[in-house]
């Protein structure tokens, strides 16, 4: 079959790279000039399968308020609130509120992270990918009393689910992690030991040649602007030089517009699956939730973290990408607003001098800024739209590099008519239909 993908980030990729290894003809259609330059480019380098949860939690719902009213704390929002934002909020809460939902997406994103650790190992066996990763587990730090309670009764879910999560006592962290000498608080942490890391950018990069090696062909600098569907089949989508390139080519757009014809479509646009779903007649409500990294050169290896720490304190994530640190932090609300204040790497600096004194050289940190494609509930979007030949993979929010390698396997799945590896009901495209 001949398939379209939209989008060659982390998810498009490893979707192409799926399709061509079950003998598809793949293209892949990207407004950037590589890969992995959007919201797959800086992220927090886990593959946290044991450590998924949707978004929409009545927890969080509790924490919001304090998180939000306090200068470092993790949660940000522009004031006034537009109303795109104000309309994602207000679905969050309604989801959060209904019970049983968060139970039920949480045990269907483990399962879903489960397969993904499977798909991943079998990638890593069979291809030579470069790309500082590692299966070296996280840890997700309690620096208060009541936060040790809550991550000690998670384990029971886990351990049911036959997820590998053990409690550790303040004397095991820093045996485990002998890098945390900060003078924190610490009460102990929950260790998920086959967990991973891995840098998101190179990963995807290494999978384009990959996929090179199997036939897949690459448009870049070239964006999807439209789809024709007729008799429930996407009949062809219309391409062009991306915006960018476009208003460089004075009155270029419309004679450099084309259509490509597929017998498949895949849509793995990110933030823009929103858009172009409403031209493709299909509701996702994405919403781009801003984050931060810093990356750094570890100066000390020995004061490095072995793997992926988590501080609960500024909800900082540090991990190791071979001789860098990347420490991520913040979730915003201030819909594509790409500034990085300095306040917010101020706190993601500090986070990790009181955890790890010293580790990398943070003057020589390069600084960015992503969105995770967030759906109001939180599981991601993969199946198949109501067209026969349009699948979606996208909304994976703040788990896209960990559930990349399962959502590209049971599209592949899907696309052949398998059965899927793992039940899809929670993933469901069209659950924000009216
Ligand atoms: C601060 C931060 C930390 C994170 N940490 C982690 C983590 O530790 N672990 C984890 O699992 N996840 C993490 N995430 C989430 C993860 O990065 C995302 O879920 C994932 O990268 C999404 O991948 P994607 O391929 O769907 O989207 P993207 O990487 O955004 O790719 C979408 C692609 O589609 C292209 N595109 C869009 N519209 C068009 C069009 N019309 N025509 C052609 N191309 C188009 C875009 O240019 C882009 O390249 C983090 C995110 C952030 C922001």
């Amino acid at each position: 079959m001949r398939i379209a993908v939209i989008g060659a980030g982390v998810v498009g990729v490893t979707t192409a790279f799926s399709l061509a290894r079950r003998g598809h003809d793949v293209i892949v259609i990207e407004r950037h000039a590589a890969s992995a330059e959007e919201t797959s480019r800086g992220n927090a380098g886990q593959r946290s399968y044991g450590y998924v949860y949707p978004w929409a939690s009545p927890a969080m719902l509790k924490k919001a308020l304090p998180w939000l009213v306090k200068a470092d704390g993790p949660l940000k929002m522009s004031l006034p609130p537009s109303p795109w934002t104000l309309q994602f909020l207000l679905a969050t809460w309604r989801l959060a509120k209904t019970p049983g939902l968060f139970e039920a997406n949480k045990r269907a994103m483990l399962r879903l992270g489960a397969y993904s650790r499977q798909c991943f190992l079998d990638l890593e066996e069979s291809l030579s990918l470069d790309f500082d990763g590692d299966h070296a587990g996280l840890i997700d730090l309690a620096s208060d009393a009541a936060t040790a309670d809550g991550l000690k009764a998670s384990t029971g879910l886990l351990d049911e689910l036959g997820i590998d999560a053990q409690w550790l006592s303040p004397a095991q962290v820093y045996d485990y992690e002998p890098g945390l000498q900060g003078d924190a608080p610490l009460f102990g942490a929950l260790r998920m030991a086959h967990d991973g890391t891995g840098d998101c950018q190179q990963f995807t990069r290494a999978l384009v040649e990959q996929c090179r090696v199997r036939g897949v062909e690459f448009r870049w600098h070239t964006e999807v602007t439209s789809a024709v569907s007729d008799s429930g089949r996407v009949r062809h989508v219309t391409i062009r030089p991306a915006t960018q390139a476009v208003a460089q080519i004075k009155g270029a757009s419309d004679e450099q517009e084309e259509t490509l014809e597929a017998d498949a479509f895949v849509l793995c646009a990110g933030c823009e699956s929103r858009t172009l779903g409403e031209r493709l007649g299909l509701r996702l409500p994405i919403y781009p939730v801003k984050g931060y990294s810093l990356t750094a050169p570890i100066v000390d290896a020995a004061k490095a973290p072995r793997s992926t720490v988590i501080d609960d304190r500024y909800k900082v994530v540090a991990t190791r990408l071979g001789n860098r640190l990347r420490a991520t932090g913040f979730v915003e609300l201030a819909e594509f607003d790409r500034n990085i204040p300095l306040s917010r790497l101020t706190t993601i600096r500090k986070a990790i001098e009181s955890r790890f004194p010293g580790v990398a050289d943070l003057e020589q940190a390069k600084s960015w800024t992503g969105f995770r494609p967030m759906m109001p509930d939180g599981p991601p979007a993969i199946g198949r739209a109501r067209q026969q030949n349009l699948f979606i993979n996208t909304g994976h929010g703040t788990f896209g590099w960990t559930l990349s390698a399962a959502s590209a396997e049971l599209t592949g799945q899907l696309i052949d008519g398998e059965r899927p590896a793992v039940d899809l009901a929670a993933f469901r495209p069209l659950r924000f239909e009216r």
